[in-house]
């Protein structure tokens, strides 16, 4: 049966048989380069660490010279990471530390990938409360970044940490939480990897819980027509958007007691053949595409899991893309969708990846783009063989026009001006980083421009 997860692997899909290169090499030569997944930032750093424990990481800092870049699962698309001299995994440094059943608090180290949490969070009764899209990220990268799910009462993954345990450039470790280390704590819970190495993380999670997911094909306009009362009405709710369709999907998530239907978020590719024939027969005329295809997407049927909470939030990401996602206060994300759509399908007839938009709810963590209002955020996607910057250099002037923040992980142009104008507290930020690490040995090129500048 054709399901939405298929058929979106199939969308993604229509360019895969173009193989993706292999990424992230993490291991060994200093020949070897260093890659993102999409393949769009690479280095050559001399020298690679895992270390073993929290004893060999303080003395990689106290003896190492040059810059130093920790690195998560290499996820993120804009130049956090690259450095030529040492980059620093903690892909050793995994698992759980100790839960706190009261509280219902974990202490994890922070190179465990979200995929991994969950059942070792189950098992001590636990769940997160939201999770991205995909589950391939470290803790700690995704903290970095204040990587986000979509539910208007749930916030970035950043907001759930309770406490964190930090080591600096010096090699001192420093544990911070509202109560210790204030300073620390709200420049920390979004750090970009610019103040030290983060290696414990004390989450704050909930009880367990399952989760029924409900995918639903329609017209974009109906779905733009009822996306702030599905946002309003629904644990989880995003939207994806096909561009040359006039079709898209909703995903809606609530709490359920129902029995579990599905464990496995793989699903087949079928059709990936077919969807690309279509397209590529199709692209001459874009109305005979959106016909061809918004009538195939009308006929797919509403898909229904019901799963662990943990295991009904990510996707698989077969097919490599690079992204833009802007952060836009809530009231503006259906104007500014529309008019991205608008410009998308007059000047860019080759895009077929989706649109997606997802609600957060507000924060107050210093360099969080939901700091202090509620947010709906728009991604936009180009698969990772075609250059992509025309289309976003298109587009990232409409986010901003809607006063859009970037997130930290996607591709943006923004510079530290403009930083400066979106986060109050961004001198606040940058003391505390001139405090920790001050001959900016976290910093590299991308880092040092809009921190020291
Ligand atoms: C296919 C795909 C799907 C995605 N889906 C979502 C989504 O649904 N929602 C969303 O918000 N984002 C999403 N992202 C973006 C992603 O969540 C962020 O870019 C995230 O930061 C990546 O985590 P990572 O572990 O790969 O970290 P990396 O990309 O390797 O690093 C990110 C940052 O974390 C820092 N860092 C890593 N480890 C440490 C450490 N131990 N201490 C201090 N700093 C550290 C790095 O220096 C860097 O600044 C997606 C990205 C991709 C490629």
């Amino acid at each position: 049966m054709q399901t939405r997860r298929t058929f979106l692997q199939q969308l993604m899909g229509a360019a895969a048989v173009l193989a993706a290169p292999t990424s992230v090499l993490a291991s060994g030569s200093a020949a070897l380069p260093w890659r993102n997944w999409s393949g769009s930032q690479v280095c050559y750093p001399n020298q690679r660490s895992a270390p073993a424990n929290l004893a060999d990481l303080q003395t990689l800092l106290r003896e190492s010279s040059g810059i130093i870049r920790p690195v998560g699962s290499g996820h993120s698309f804009m130049p956090l990471v690259p450095t030529d001299d040492t980059i620093v995994s903690l892909s050793r440094l995994t698992g759980l530390v100790k839960t706190d059943a009261e509280k219902q608090q974990a202490t994890v180290w922070a190179g465990t990938r979200l995929g991994e949490l969950g059942e070792p969070l189950a098992q001590q009764g636990q769940g997160l409360f939201n999770m991205p899209d995909i589950d391939e990220q470290s803790l700690a990268g995704a903290i970095a970044t204040a990587t986000h799910g979509t539910g208007q009462d749930l916030t970035c993954m950043s907001n759930y940490v309770a406490a964190l345990q930090l080591v600096t450039a010096n090699g001192d470790i420093i544990e911070c939480s509202a109560t210790k280390n204030a300073d620390i704590f709200n420049a920390a819970r979004v750090n970009l990897g610019a103040l030290g190495i983060v290696t414990q993380v004390t989450l704050q999670n909930r009880g367990l819980y399952k989760l029924k997911r409900e995918t639903t094909w329609m017209p974009i306009e109906e779905i733009l027509e009822n996306a702030e009362t599905l946002a309003s009405n629904n644990r989880n709710f995003e939207f994806y958007f096909i561009p040359f369709t006039g079709m898209g999907f909703i995903d809606v998530q609530n709490i359920t007691d129902e029995p579990v239907t599905a464990t496995d978020k793989l699903d087949q590719n079928d059709g990936a053949e077919d969807l690309k024939t279509a397209r590529d027969l199709l692209s001459w005329s874009p109305k005979l595409r959106e016909l061809v295809l918004g009538t195939y997407m009308k006929t797919l049927p509403k898909e229904v899991t019901v799963a662990n909470s943990w295991q009904n939030y990510a996707s698989e990401r077969n097919v490599r893309f690079n992204e833009m996602e802007y952060h836009l206060p809530r009231e503006n994300v259906l104007p500014a969708f529309k008019e991205i759509r608008e410009m998308v399908e007059t000047q860019f007839p080759e895009v077929f990846f989706p649109f997606e938009v997802r609600f957060i709810k507000s924060d107050e963590i210093w360099l969080s783009p939901f700091n202090g209002r509620e947010t709906a955020s728009i991604a936009v996607h180009r698969f990772h063989q075609e250059d992509y910057h025309a289309m976003f250099a298109a587009i990232e002037p409409i986010m901003q026009k809607y006063h859009g923040r970037p997130h930290w992980g996607k591709l943006n142009t923004m510079k530290a001006p403009q930083f400066a104008e979106h986060y109050a507290h961004w001198n606040d930020f940058k003391n505390v980083r001139q405090q920790l690490d001050p001959q900016g040995r976290f910093l590299n090129p991308y880092l040092a421009s809009i921190f020291q500048k």
